[in-house]
């Protein structure tokens, strides 16, 4: 009774718009890579890549939510991503496990209140589903959700993202975690292989599949730069009648090299993690796949591991948003150099045309 009373109360200071009404309006757009991100900026190991620093620097995790929501991320994903029993006692936390979850949420709450936007708890792949004894690894997978869940819903959120899934098993199981709460579930795919998920699903018929389990949103996330994840996420938007999710990755994966684990250097090592800097796309090819999402008919459109706010602010502008940080966007005809070289230019441009 007092939970729902509390419940009531964070209820009426969340956004009045929820995702899945924001979704009905039009595209919404996410960002994420926050564990990418914090490792970059020295507060997060590479490796085991937990969360640390939800209780180690709040103050770095929110900076991060912030520079996100200035550079237009409707979307406060709450950092509780492997932050999960198995991977805290990887590093001998399992005891801030619940106050790592809750204060995750409370972060990614204080700064969407900073302006007007939702907050999503998050779980994601557990490395415990196996699905050769899949009855017994769904019994603990399914605590391991409904305790991160529990407290996420008690500190306040609007939806759930359950993401970087390799078994469609996992997901199934972690939508009816999320049901059971009665919230908006988003579910997306990992795709690290060719075209089916661990348990052996095609990505399409998987998406397919938690769709008709009552799935709100489905897609994939991570693995794939925009080249590689567009034609799935094409395919996945023709299957299903319910809102699509893409956020890949922003690196440069091809044919050759469809997903960022298989990107390899000049000297043949494998990229994935630590070397992936020559791959990244750039601002204008971010801002490409937003717009060739939008096309698509993608309805929640983000970016995952790599992801930095001037990605983030590049997609918004890209689907026609002005954003807080577009107030400091790229004004390049105002540099003292290159100002007068692209004046220069336009003049041969207007020359040329009126030829
Ligand atoms: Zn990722």
């Amino acid at each position: 009774m007092i939970l729902d009373q509390q419940k009531e109360k964070d209820l009426k200071s969340r956004s009045t718009r929820g995702i899945l009404e924001r979704l009905k309006n039009g595209i919404v757009q996410g960002a994420e890579g926050y564990v990418f991100e914090l490792e970059r900026r020295g507060y997060i190991k590479a490796g085991p890549y937990v969360p640390e620093v939800v209780l180690d620097f709040p103050e770095a995790v929110k900076e991060l939510h912030r520079e996100f929501l200035r550079a237009g991320s409707e979307v406060m994903v709450a950092l509780t991503y492997y932050a999960h029993r198995e991977k805290l006692k990887d590093v001998g936390r399992e005891n801030d496990l619940e106050l790592m979850n809750r204060q995750a949420v409370r972060l990614a709450n204080e700064v969407a209140r900073e302006g007007d936007a939702l907050v999503a708890g998050n779980i994601c792949n557990t490395w415990a589903y196996d699905p050769h004894s899949a009855k017994e690894s769904a019994r603990i997978v399914q605590a391991m959700y409904e305790e991160q869940l529990a407290w996420a819903v008690e500190e306040g959120i609007d939806f759930v993202i359950s993401e970087t899934n390799d078994y469609l098993g996992e997901a199934l199981i972690a939508l009816k975690v999320i049901k059971q709460l009665k919230l908006p579930a988003m579910l997306t795919l990992a795709s690290v292989q060719q075209s089916l998920t661990r348990d052996g699903y095609d990505y399409i018929e998987a998406c397919k599949i938690l769709a008709d389990h009552g799935a709100d949103i489905v897609g994939l996330n991570c693995d794939r730069g925009p080249e590689t994840m567009l034609p799935i996420i094409e395919n996945i938007r023709s299957a299903v009648g319910c809102y699509v999710a893409a956020q890949p990755v922003p690196y440069k994966t091809n044919t050759q090299y469809p997903t960022f684990e298989l990107l390899r250097t000049s000297s043949g090592e494998q990229a994935f993690p630590l070397l992936l800097e020559p791959f990244l796309c750039n601002r204008f090819e971010m801002a490409e796949f937003a717009r060739k999402a939008q096309i698509m008919g993608v309805d929640y459109v983000g970016i995952c591991c790599g992801g930095a706010p001037h990605y983030v602010r590049a997609m918004a502008e890209a689907l026609g948003r002005t954003v807080p940080a577009s107030k400091y966007s790229p004004a390049m005809e105002l540099h003292p150099v290159l100002g007068a070289q692209i004046e220069e230019k336009h003049k041969e441009f207007l020359a040329d045309w009126k030829r």
